[in-house]
């Protein structure tokens, strides 16, 4: 898969020994006497590698990476605006310092990269980070093939290394010798136990470990239903944790200052097979980085990892990594200006800081016109430093359980992610400010941030995070829950008892096992509210009395409740999928039509101060899927909206313009960032018609937006000269012409 081959991006890292509370590049707080570390001040930055690292099996061309210079690197960094450089060091053939341990690439002679680009950075106080790939180490793993991992069958997994063989020892001596160089710190990447099969560890320093640990064998092999896999995953993420930790505390040890980061993947799309767990792997180094990219993972990629990453480490800064080429790092195209304003100005206005990924020409030179384009970038993001960092506001929750992850996930984790996917596209699309929670450090303060949390198709939920979720509700909040939620145990097993029914107030009376479910809206109050702006509310047909909704698809996993103390709306429709003698003989990739109902749509259930307003279905999933109809996504928005009808800010503006509003209490301050999606269309692709890669943004698009603060607004201002403004009362009105704009509110 394409992340065997991923540059990884990105760099970083920090020292701090004192981590204080991120409030923005340009507010960072100081501990009395150390002054900020780099990565707590910087807000964009570069990585530079050569193309062909990773490619080839180390076989190279005379003129690979001949003209890779450090110093040059340095130097253009520093007019492209960077405020810090990941330089590629080594890979997992070369390196590019001098080393007693990893060869340089033949022909590359005696040069030292790293030594070029230190030397001159120091001119610049450009913080130097040095890329350490740790994870496909080809050159160690052929002369000690007992370090590489092992299937449960005993066969050697070639490509991928043991974390608990003596490799270790193998890093920290590289380490030791770039730190020699007085580098800023290290970005290694990645740690990750392989992306797909073949799956390890049973190599015997595994076994004889997991026997000291757990008092038994390894688990012959994988087995979803049973408590031994779970343990071996267990085994797994406290492998890649004690590894990362060994390595931090071994850079800690060499040089206090110099900041360690690794290239995160406890993000969707990643599972377990990588090895990582949300918040336990994020928390590991100074801060923690990943990769967004629309032609990887999406063109919300970008808005979900910032969101998550600083839900998985909060309080501290993290960074994002996007790359200038069109399809992947290595390709040597250049994104269009605009296309790169879009991610980047998404990223910072979540709060991360970004790393801007170059990959030279195969002989190391760097392309012109690229570097212009990246510079104009970093320097719009510099000049508008004092509007990123601050507070973002939001509205909704989104519970992410990594215990659902695996045991409802399971080896097809894809299926499940769409539940938070779809969630978090649907703030996006509805404009409603929205923040990620986790069942790794759950908490009721957590909680407690968000006027209303969403449990999106979370099947397994632990007692203690039930608890966690009354108090929230006796206490005044608002829960969201979706689809099958609360209704397996630990090991994905169908409970007897589902979890949620008391806070649901009703049954559970069958969990419907396919995905063509259908809702239909009634014509009470609150089929009213869920039916905000859908034309499949209930509305009375002409010449009748009688008030009637077409009912709309849903797709995805969905619940038959009996009501007992909650108020129940509308229907839920199966399909005439279930009438058919053969359902799964037919086409099971389209959905078939509404048949009858089989429970209600939705049931609201006041639980102390708060209220739950259960869905049948699962809007989350189904807008990530491929059948994602407005009116499933505005489902989801309205039964937010109904729980939480006065939102500080409300924003109105086109479905393809991300809005992020932040707060700055101190200056009473608050800003509306709008930035648009304005991809250009594209024509079919030569594989896998019909799944395209997305266009580029090539031009500015015209949009207008509305913002509605609820408590007072004295002005009004935008950043742009050429937007348009019109302030009436709390009332704001803009017409924007660009992809990114600011709208600053004194209130
Ligand atoms: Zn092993």
């Amino acid at each position: 898969m394409f992340h065997k081959f991923l540059k990884l991006a990105a760099p970083v890292a920090l020292a701090a020994r004192v981590l204080l509370p991120w409030l923005g590049s340009n507010l960072a707080l100081q501990a009395a006497t150390d002054p900020p570390a780099w990565f707590q001040r910087a807000l964009v930055g570069m990585e530079v590698g050569p193309t062909g690292a990773q490619f080839g099996g180390g076989r190279h061309a005379a003129d690979y990476a001949n003209r890779f210079d450090g110093a040059e690197i340095v130097r253009r960094s520093v007019a492209a605006n960077a405020e810090y450089l990941v330089l590629w060091v080594r890979d997992g053939e070369f390196t590019f310092h001098e080393s007693k341990h990893v060869p340089r690439p033949a022909g590359f002679g005696d040069r030292d990269v790293l030594r070029e680009a230190v030397d001159e950075a120091r001119k610049h106080r450009l913080p130097i980070i040095a890329y350490c790939q740790l994870q496909y180490p080809s050159h160690e793993l052929r002369q000690h093939p007992e370090w590489k991992m092992r299937q449960a069958n005993g066969k050697p997994i070639d490509h991928l290394v043991c974390f608990n063989s003596p490799y270790t020892n193998s890093v920290k001596a590289l380490l030791a010798e770039m730190l020699g160089y007085g580098i800023a710190g290290f970005h290694l990447d990645m740690v990750d136990q392989g992306f797909g099969p073949p799956h390890g560890c049973w190599c015997d320093h595994c076994q004889k470990r997991f026997q000291a640990e757990h008092g038994r064998p390894l688990p012959k092999d994988i087995d979803w239903d049973s408590a031994d896999w779970a343990r071996m995953r267990q085994f797994r993420y406290a492998s890649s944790d004690r590894f990362e930790k060994m390595l931090v505390e071994h850079v800690r040890q060499q040089a206090p200052q110099a900041t360690v980061d690794f290239n995160y993947h406890g993000n969707p799309p990643f599972s377990w097979e990588v090895g990582q767990t949300p918040v336990r792997h994020a928390d590991n180094g100074d801060f923690v980085t990943g990769e967004a990219g629309a032609w990887a993972f999406g063109a919300l990629a970008g808005s979900f990892n910032a969101a998550w990453y600083r839900a998985a480490t909060p309080g501290k800064p993290f960074q994002v990594a996007i790359q200038r080429g069109v399809r992947m790092y290595h390709d040597q195209t250049t994104r269009p200006l605009h296309d790169m304003r879009w991610e980047m100005f998404t990223l910072l206005a979540h709060g991360a800081f970004v790393t801007l990924i170059d990959k030279t020409a195969y002989d190391g030179s760097l392309d012109p016109v690229a570097w212009e384009r990246m510079g104009a970038v970093l320097g719009e993001a510099r000049s508008k430093r004092a509007h990123f960092g601050q507070r973002p506001l939001a509205d909704v929750g989104l519970f992410f359980s990594s215990r659902t992850r695996d045991g409802i996930g399971r080896d097809k984790p894809a299926a499940w992610f769409q539940s938070i996917q779809g969630a978090h596209k649907a703030c996006v699309y509805e404009h409603l400010g929205f923040g990620f929670l986790f069942d790794e450090n759950l908490s009721l303060e957590g909680l407690q941030k968000f006027p209303v949390v969403c449990l999106p198709n979370v099947g397994i939920l632990a007692d203690a995070e039930v608890d966690l979720f009354r108090k929230y509700v006796e206490g005044g909040g608002h829960l969201v829950i979706t689809g099958h939620s609360g209704q397996f145990d630990e090991l994905g097993k169908p409970l007897a008892r589902p979890v949620l029914e008391g806070l649901i107030g009703a049954r559970v009376k069958s969990r419907l096992e396919g995905t063509d479910h259908w809702v239909q809206l009634d014509a009470t109050r609150l089929g009213g509210q869920l039916g905000q702006g859908l034309e499949h509310r209930a509305q009375k047909r002409p010449g009748t009395n009688v008030a009637t909704a077409v009912p709309f698809l849903v797709r995805g996993p969905a619940t038959a409740y009996e009501p007992i103390t909650a108020e129940p709306m509308g229907k839920l429709l199966d399909s005439h999928r279930a009438s058919l003698p053969n359902p799964a003989g037919y086409n099971a990739d389209w959905p078939l039509s509404a048949r009858q109902p089989v429970g209600p749509a939705a049931l609201l259930h006041r639980v102390g101060q708060g209220t739950v307003l259960t869905l049948a279905a699962s809007p989350d999933t189904a807008t990530a899927g491929e059948h994602h109809i407005v009116e499933a996504r505005r489902l989801l928005a309205n039964a937010v909206r109904l729980l939480h009808p006065r939102p500080r800010v409300r924003v109105d503006a086109p479905a393809n313009v991300e809005a992020i509003v932040t707060d700055d209490p101190a200056t009473r301050t608050l800003r509306i960032h709008l930035i648009a999606y304005n991809a250009t269309p594209q024509t079919t692709p030569v594989k896998e018609r019909p799944y395209i890669m997305p266009g580029l943004i090539e031009d500015t698009p015209i949009f207008r937006a509305t913002i509605e603060l609820r408590d007072g607004l004295k002005t009004a201002k935008p950043l742009n000269r050429s937007t348009q403004l019109k302030k009436r009362a709390n009332r704001v009105e803009v017409t924007i012409a660009d992809i990114h704009d600011v709208i600053v509110c004194r209130y």
